[in-house]
């Protein structure tokens, strides 16, 4: 993993590098930033740099013998810490040293991955993962060896928010770490950190990736340039979840979507339980994506409304199902259609009851609809009669 492999965060590769280039390598980093930032990529491209046998440019070469051991993750030189799950009892089993294949399988297939990613792994379910002492107690001994490459010595200490009050084996050795020991601390909520922690480290915050950098990573990787920009608009800055877009059927989403508003908007119960037993197997990750995917395209209605922006990034059925829905999404209706989205993606996200979920958000999206098409007969006679005409078109296409 070299910077250059790395979408966008140019400040931060050049802060990075130019402490590289001017030899003031900071003994312990503290790299932290929201999901899909990029940030245990940037971690591992630093790693590469400083391990790396012939850097160009202030970047890893990429090709040297160290490079293509950082590349699999198998240096020796090269530490990781990573929270897991706790089996009980042996202490051994409590370590990243007993989860180092799994880590390198899941970092491999997606060098963005998150918790949850990690968690899934470990298909961990409802248990608790944590960076345990007996884990500081394996780094301080692994750092007592010397180096077998004879240059540095590097740990990436992965949510660095999971170390708890184990994290003050570890203070002594972030003050006065022994030559050639550089600590990256990488965090997804920086704050959760021990103050003790954070005080010995530098810190770097890292904010969202340029949206445009991300449209071009994913061109490069051979992405169509219309879903491209599709996902880099609706990603917010957060290329794991433009990965995960990629990984799943774009078109499936706009099927699945139109046919589930379509069955709200007519009020089909007995067809909107069929499909909600369809669709209820399809799997947490699935349905986030897939309510995202509703989210980006209710904003899309509205802007239309409003402003008639014309969604560009958007294909030709998706054009013509938000041309023909947006008369029925005002602020007001977008507000609750939205809520009704997001409670049902913080549920899913939390193990909730797919169907339940599901089935709410059916009533939900109902209800906000009704009140639309109520407040729309509501409004004056010569709005009314624009608005008889908007409901008479057939809705929504197929
Ligand atoms: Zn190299």
């Amino acid at each position: 993993m070299r910077f250059v492999d790395i979408p966008g965060q140019q400040g931060v590769k050049n802060l990075i590098q130019s402490g590289f280039a001017s030899g003031k390598i900071a003994h312990a980093l503290l790299l932290s930033g929201p999901e899909g930032c990029g940030k245990l990529p940037l971690a591992l491209a630093y790693a590469s740099l400083l391990l790396c046998h012939q850097p160009f440019d202030n970047d890893a070469c990429g090709s040297c013998p160290a490079c293509l051991k950082v590349g699999k993750l198998v240096h020796p030189d090269l530490h990781f810490v990573f929270p897991v799950i706790n089996q009980g009892g042996d202490s051994d089993k409590n370590t990243s040293d007993h989860w180092i294949q799994d880590f390198r399988r899941a970092f491999l297939e997606q060098p963005h991955m998150e918790l949850e990613d990690w968690r899934s792994a470990m298909n961990a379910d409802h248990r608790q993962a944590n960076i345990s002492r007996a884990e500081c107690y394996n780094i301080l001994s692994k750092l007592g060896l010397s180096a077998f490459e004879g240059r540095y010595k590097v740990v990436i200490l992965w949510l660095a928010e999971f170390l708890g009050d184990a994290g003050n084996l570890l203070l002594k050795i972030l003050e006065e770490p022994p030559d050639q020991t550089v600590f990256i601390l990488v965090s997804a909520e920086p704050e959760q950190i021990l103050t003790t922690i954070r005080s010995r480290v530098r810190s770097i915050r890292i904010g969202p990736m340029d949206s445009e950098a991300i449209r071009l990573a994913l061109m490069e990787m051979d992405v169509q340039e219309q879903r491209a920009a599709m996902a880099a608009l609706a990603c917010e800055g957060n290329f794991h979840k433009a990965m995960g877009m990629m990984n799943e059927e774009p078109f499936e989403n706009s099927v699945r979507w139109t046919g589930f508003v379509r069955l709200a908007y007519s009020g089909q119960q007995s067809e909107a339980i069929k499909w909600i037993n369809q669709n209820s197997e399809l799997g947490r990750e699935a349905l986030k994506s897939l309510l995202d995917y509703g989210l980006q395209i209710l904003r899309e209605c509205y802007l239309y409304r409003e402003i008639q922006r014309d969604p560009r990034s958007l294909r030709e059925d998706e054009k013509e199902f938000v041309h023909k829905f947006s008369p029925f999404v005002s602020a007001i209706s977008l507000s609750s259609m939205q809520s009704a989205l997001e409670k049902a993606a913080y549920r899913i996200e939390r193990n909730g009851h797919v169907r339940l979920v599901l089935h709410n958000l059916y009533f939900d999206l109902q209800e906000a609809l009704a009140s639309e098409k109520r407040r729309m007969a509501k409004a004056s006679a010569p709005v009314a009669q624009r608005v008889s005409k908007v409901t008479t078109l057939q809705f929504p296409m197929r």
